[in-house]
């Protein structure tokens, strides 16, 4: 391994700003500060300093000055931070002056990485630092905030543990072969046991991910589809919901060919609305090529979304046709422009749509108008509700990344070929466990996988 450079960072947000936080971590961080400010303060403690290049004697600022010598800190490395003015001219001449004193500009993640690599976080633990950065809603904020304290990590460590108990058991049968009595005692051990624990594990990986994502959807946004007829008011309601023109409402049918989005925050979460092009009625077919692809994307849309907001319109009530079979249960009817028209034989048109209203838990029709907002207050309550019931009050911690999924897939996986092999393949249940142990180990870090250090740590700010 290289020598280790000496990193810094402009950590606070560029641009001006009360304060400019630059961090410096390495093993010259002590020799950097020097060569700024005189004398080094007492370390832990905050001191005033005016602060200059290196060979200079005029101070290019002031600043709040912090020595904190290294193993207890974040990093794990001697560190410094200097509190400076925020302004632009200030950054530059501290970067610039950090650079002459021999520190380098850090990488994204750099600093979380080095706590990483000291042991002092796991990698679920660094993930949750850049979430709880980007954390734009309470739900994700909190999320993020329980994985960092190690909630998320703690789960992989034990189950790699439990597998790396359960394989040293297996390779007793493995290093013993011919003598009979105790391979045969261990064997019987295993059929017993070791197999009860590895079932244990298995139902527990299994309720893990079918957890219907929701540390997913609370750190990526709830994905809420509106579909509906062509013209019934869908991008109407869309800005309505948004507070803004996201969308174009227009009095020609078809103005929304593509998906569009905007994000809302409900219940504490994240959600992502997106309005969806018309969908043709029972009995009509799209116009053109260009509608067809559009009334295609709509449908996957409404296919992956967690939640679906059928639009109908109350003086058109065979629009409701285009909802039929494409609405599941606890999704959302708004019958709308109430304003114009009655919702009454809307609403008996809905309950007549008889594929795909019957379902469990039952669909919520409301009743409103996109152009005035009435009614809406009382749909985007319900909404709120399907979202705090999507989102769940999970007493373990969820998973939060694609990432995580995975290898706990692969790990599950791993451990059902392992099982059937246990009695009579002992070597290739061994090696299937230890798949799965690796595979754990990778969540959190505990084995050595550079390539996905360099995925994980990319995905960070400058400075963190
Ligand atoms: P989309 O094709 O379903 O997205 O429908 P738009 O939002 O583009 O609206 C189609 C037409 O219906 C526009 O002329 C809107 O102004 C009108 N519209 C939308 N919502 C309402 C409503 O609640 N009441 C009335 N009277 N008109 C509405």
């Amino acid at each position: 391994m290289t020598t280790r450079t000496t990193i810094f960072a402009l950590s606070s947000a560029p641009g001006r700003a009360a304060v400019a936080v630059f961090r410096v971590s390495g093993p010259d961080a002590g020799g950097v500060l020097d060569a700024l400010v005189s004398p080094r303060p007492k370390p832990r403690t905050a001191a005033f300093r005016r602060v200059r290049a290196p060979g200079e004697t005029e101070p290019f600022d002031e600043a709040l000055v912090l020595w904190l010598p290294g193993p207890k800190t974040e990093t794990g490395e001697d560190m410094a931070e200097l509190q400076l003015h925020g302004g632009r001219a200030v950054a530059e001449a501290a970067t610039s002056a950090l650079i002459a004193a021999g520190a380098v500009p850090a990488r994204p993640g750099a600093f979380a990485r080095r706590a990483f690599e000291a042991g002092k976080l796991d990698l679920t633990q660094a993930e949750a630092i850049a979430d709880l950065v980007d954390a734009e809603t309470e739900g994700q904020r909190r999320q993020a905030m329980r994985q960092m304290q190690g909630g998320l990590g703690a789960t992989y460590d034990r189950w790699r543990a439990a597998l790396l108990d359960v394989i040293a058991r297996v390779e007793v049968v493995i290093d013993f072969p011919d003598e009979g009595d105790v391979a045969d005692a261990a064997g019987r051990g295993l059929a017993t046991e070791t197999v009860a624990l590895l079932d244990r594990l298995a139902a527990e990986m299994d309720a893990h991910v079918a957890d219907a994502r929701r540390g997913e959807r609370v750190r990526d946004g709830f994905q809420v589809a509106i579909l509906g007829a062509p013209n019934v008011g869908k991008s109407s309601l869309l800005n309505r919901l948004a507070r803004r023109d996201a969308a174009i409402v227009a009095d020609a049918p078809g103005t929304t060919r593509d998906v569009i989005e905007v994000h809302l925050g409900l219940a504490g979460q994240l959600v992502v609305l997106a309005d969806t092009a018309g969908l043709a009625e029972a009995g009509r077919s799209p116009g053109d090529a260009i509608e067809a692809e559009g009334v295609r994307r709509a449908l996957a849309r409404a296919e992956t979304a967690d939640l679906r907001l059928g639009v109908v319109d109350a003086g058109r009530p065979e629009t409701a046709s285009a909802l039929a079979g494409r609405l599941r249960g606890g999704d959302l009817v708004l019958i709308n422009k109430t304003d114009s028209a009655a919702p009454a034989a809307a609403e008996s048109m809905i309950h007549k749509q008889a594929q795909g209203f019957h379902v469990e838990p039952p669909i919520e029709v409301l009743a409103g108008s996109a152009a005035t907002g009435a009614g809406l207050e009382s749909l985007e309550a319900a909404l709120a509700a399907r979202v705090a019931a999507l989102a769940g009050t999970a007493e373990a911690p969820p998973l939060t990344r694609a990432r995580h999924r995975l290898a706990v897939e692969r790990a599950r996986e791993a451990l059902a070929r392992a099982r059937p092999r246990l009695g009579d393949a002992a070597e290739l249940a061994a090696e299937d466990l230890r798949l799965a142990a690796r595979a754990l180990g990778e969540i959190t870090g505990r084995v050595d996988v550079e390539e996905i250090l360099d995925r994980v740590f990319a995905g960070f700010c400058i400075g963190k």
